[in-house]
C-alpha cells in the first residue's frame, strides 16, 4: 500500500486505530500479542513515517509522530507504544547517531522490506551504575552478542532487532534479524498492563552481527550531550502522547458504556430518565474532558517547541541552540508531569461516572487505568518534576540526555 503524505499517512492511522480499539479489549483480557493488527500495520505502508525525505521517507516532524502515536493510543496503546519504538529507533536514533552506510541499509529496509524494528536495550539485573551484561564481543568480520535482555518492547514484532549492550566500557547498539541463529525472543510479558507490547525476554547466544551492523560507541558524550540532540525530548513527548491517546481511549468508552449502559439512578430530590442527564455525571465527565484537553494541548505545544528546535539547528548559535533545546525539555517534562497525572485520573474516574457494574471484568473498562499506570512507571516523574523546578528556581536548563 502507497501513502503519498503525511496527511494520508494520518488517515490512515486513524482508521487503523479504530479498528484496533474493536480487538483491544479481547486482546488485553487474553494477555495476547495483537498479531494480526501489528501484520496489518506493517502492510500499512506507514513504516517510514518518521524517515527523512532524502531517504525516502515520510520524514514526520515530532508533532505529526505526537498526533499519530496518540491517535493510535486511542485505539490500543500497545501498538502505539511498539510504533514509536519502532519510529524512535527507525529514524530519529539512527539519524543522529548512525554511520551513513548503516542508516542507509536500514532506512531502505523499512521502506523496500516493510521491516519493523523492536528493542533489547533493558535488563532485570544489571548494575545500572556499572551498565548492560549483556556483551558485544569482536571476531572476525563484526561481533558476537550474549546476554538476556528484558522490556524488548516490539520484539515480537521486530523483524529487526536494535540491542545494547557493553563493548569493553562503552555502549555499543548493533541491529539484527530477529531470525539471526543463536538469538530467541519469548513471549513472556506478563504485566498488568501494557500486555501487548511483547515487552519480555530476548536471548542473545553469540549472535552474530557484522560490522556495518554495529554502532561501536552509542555514548560518546560529544553525540549524546550534544545540544542539537534532541532524542530525549523526541522519546519523552511520544510516551506522553500514549498516556493521551489511552486516556482519550478510556473517554470515548466510557462515553459509550454511560450511553448504552449506566442507568438514571432515582436520587430523591432528581428527576431524570436517562444516564446522560445525570447532573453529576455530567459534572464529572465535564471535568475529566476539561483536563484532558488541557494536557493534550500541553502535549502538543510541547512537541512544536521541540520542532522549533530541530528546525532551528540548521541556523542557531550554539548559546540559542543550548536555550531552545532547554526550554523544549523542560516543555516536554511539564507536559509529561500533567499527562501522567491527568491520564491517571481520567483512567481511573471514569469508573465513578459509569457505575458499578462497569467494574465487572465482562467489561474490561481497567484496562486503561492499568496501561497508563503501567507504562508511566517506564522512567519515574519525581526525576522529572524535579528538574522542571531546577529550572524555575535555578534557571539550569537540563542537561541533554536520552531522558531529558
Ligand atoms: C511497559 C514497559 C515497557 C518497557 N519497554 C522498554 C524498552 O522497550 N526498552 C527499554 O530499554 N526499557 C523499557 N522499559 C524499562 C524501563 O525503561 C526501565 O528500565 C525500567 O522501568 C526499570 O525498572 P525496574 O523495575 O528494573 O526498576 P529498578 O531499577 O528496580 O528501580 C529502582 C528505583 O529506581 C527508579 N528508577 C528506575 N529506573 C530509573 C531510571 N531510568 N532513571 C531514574 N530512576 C529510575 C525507580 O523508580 C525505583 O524507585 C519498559 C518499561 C515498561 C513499564
Amino acid at each position: 500500500m502507497s501513502i503519498n503524505n503525511i496527511d494520508e499517512a494520518l488517515q490512515r492511522i486513524s482508521e487503523l486505530a479504530d479498528k484496533f480499539s474493536g480487538t483491544y479489549p479481547d486482546r488485553d483480557r487474553n494477555n495476547e500479542y495483537p498479531r494480526q493488527e501489528m501484520d496489518e500495520l506493517k502492510q500499512s505502508g506507514l513504516l517510514g513515517f518518521s524517515i527523512p525525505p532524502g531517504y525516502g521517507g515520510l520524514g514526520a516532524n515530532c508533532t505529526e509522530i505526537t498526533e499519530a502515536i496518540i491517535t493510535l493510543s486511542q485505539g490500543n496503546p500497545s501498538i502505539g507504544q511498539m510504533f514509536l519504538v519502532h519510529c524512535l529507533l527507525g529514524a530519529s536514533f539512527l539519524d543522529e547517531l548512525a554511520p551513513e552506510p548503516l542508516k542507509k541499509k536500514v532506512f531502505e529496509d523499512i521502506l523496500t522490506n516493510n521491516v519493523f524494528l523492536g528493542n533489547a536495550a533493558s535488563e532485570k539485573t544489571n548494575d545500572p551504575k556499572k551498565g548492560y551484561d549483556l556483551s558485544f564481543t569482536p571476531v572476525d568480520g563484526g561481533y558476537e552478542i550474549s546476554g538476556k535482555k528484558f522490556f524488548s518492547t516490539g520484539s515480537l514484532a521486530g523483524d529487526k532487532i536494535a540491542v545494547i549492550g557493553m563493548l569493553d566500557k562503552t555502549m555499543a547498539l548493533g541491529i539484527v534479524p530477529s531470525d539471526a541463529p543463536g538469538l530467541e525472543i519469548r513471549d513472556d510479558w506478563d504485566a498488568m498492563g501494557q500486555r501487548g507490547t511483547g515487552s519480555g525476554t530476548t536471548i542473545f547466544d553469540k549472535v552474530f552481527a557484522p560490522s556495518d551492523m554495529v554502532m561501536a560507541s552509542i555514548t560518546d558524550a560529544s553525540r549524546q550531550m550534544a545540544v542539537t540532540n534532541l532524542l530525549g525530548p523526541i522519546t519523552q513527548i511520544g510516551f506522553t502522547g500514549i498516556f493521551i491517546g489511552a486516556a482519550t481511549g478510556a473517554m470515548a468508552a466510557a462515553t459509550q458504556y454511560i450511553r448504552e449502559t449506566t442507568r438514571a439512578y432515582p436520587w430523591p430530590g432528581l428527576d431524570f430518565d436517562k444516564a446522560v442527564d445525570d447532573p453529576y455525571i455530567l459534572v464529572q465527565m465535564g471535568d475529566l474532558s476539561a483536563r484532558l484537553a488541557a494536557a493534550e494541548a500541553l502535549t502538543y505545544a510541547a512537541a512544536r517547541k521541540v520542532d522549533v528546535a530541530l528546525e532551528a539547528r540548521a541556523t542557531a548559535s550554539a548559546d540559542e541552540m543550548a536555550q531552545l533545546r532547554g526550554e523544549a525539555s523542560v516543555a516536554v517534562s511539564q507536559a509529561k508531569i500533567v499527562a501522567t497525572e491527568t491520564g491517571l485520573k481520567v483512567c481511573q474516574d471514569i469508573l465513578v461516572s459509569c457505575g458499578a457494574r462497569s467494574a465487572l471484568r465482562e467489561q474490561n473498562l481497567d484496562r486503561f487505568w492499568r496501561d497508563i499506570r503501567t507504562l508511566t512507571l517506564h522512567d519515574p516523574i519525581s526525576f522529572r518534576v524535579r528538574s522542571v523546578g531546577e529550572y524555575v528556581l535555578q534557571g539550569k536548563l537540563p542537561t541533554p540526555a536520552l531522558r531529558y
